[in-house]
């Protein structure tokens, strides 16, 4: 008989075929996210790395990386800068466009959001192309920050983005992987 293995962060997380269109392999944290010892496994495997390291702050990408920058930040003891798309911000902000599939998008950071020198985990759900994480990326080097690292729980690694952002000589973490 086959022993009982403990599920892993990536047995929490739900495929959804054809989601947003069609050919998408959706990878669906939200289950992963709803069950207490999931979340608590995936937060505290996305700071293994990190263990001895110093953070002035937690920046997390919407939407997803908001629910695990937060909790991320807690257990850090830090603070959580959120990176939002265009529009959403009150205060004065600098802008990164970015490619995406079709067309291109914006994200925003707040320009006192953190002090120059701030040292910054940046956190989201999944690495695909990379886009978006290198957009956060520049926005938080416009505030002065220093990008200790980046953390996902999902790569895609097809899809090129840890290599772009290894490249760019960014320490990358994720948990799990999808072809
Ligand atoms: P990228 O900028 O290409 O690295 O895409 C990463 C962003 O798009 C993340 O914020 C993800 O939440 C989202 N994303 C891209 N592809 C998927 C996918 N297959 N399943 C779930 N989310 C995805």
């Amino acid at each position: 008989p086959k022993p009982l293995q403990a599920k892993t962060v990536r047995d929490y997380i739900r495929t959804i075929p054809d989601f947003p269109h069609e050919g998408i392999m959706f990878r669906d944290v939200t289950t992963l996210f709803a069950d207490a010892r999931g979340m608590r496994l995936c937060v505290d495997q996305l700071l293994a790395p990190f263990a001895g390291d110093r953070f002035d702050a937690v920046a997390g990408l919407e939407a997803r990386g908001f629910i695990l920058g937060g909790a991320v930040a807690h257990q850090l003891g830090t603070g959580f800068v959120p990176i939002r798309k265009k529009g959403k911000l009150p205060g004065k902000t600098f802008e990164q466009d970015y490619a995406l599939e079709y067309g291109t998008a914006t994200v925003e950071v707040h320009v006192d959001a953190l002090q120059p020198g701030a040292r910054v985990l940046l956190v989201d759900d999944l690495l695909a192309t990379g886009g978006t994480a290198k957009a956060g990326i520049a926005l938080l080097e416009r505030l002065g920050a220093e990008v200790i690292g980046c953390a996902f729980v999902v790569d895609l690694p097809e899809l090129g983005g840890r290599a772009a952002l290894e490249q760019m000589g960014m320490p990358i973490h994720t948990l799990c992987s999808f072809d």
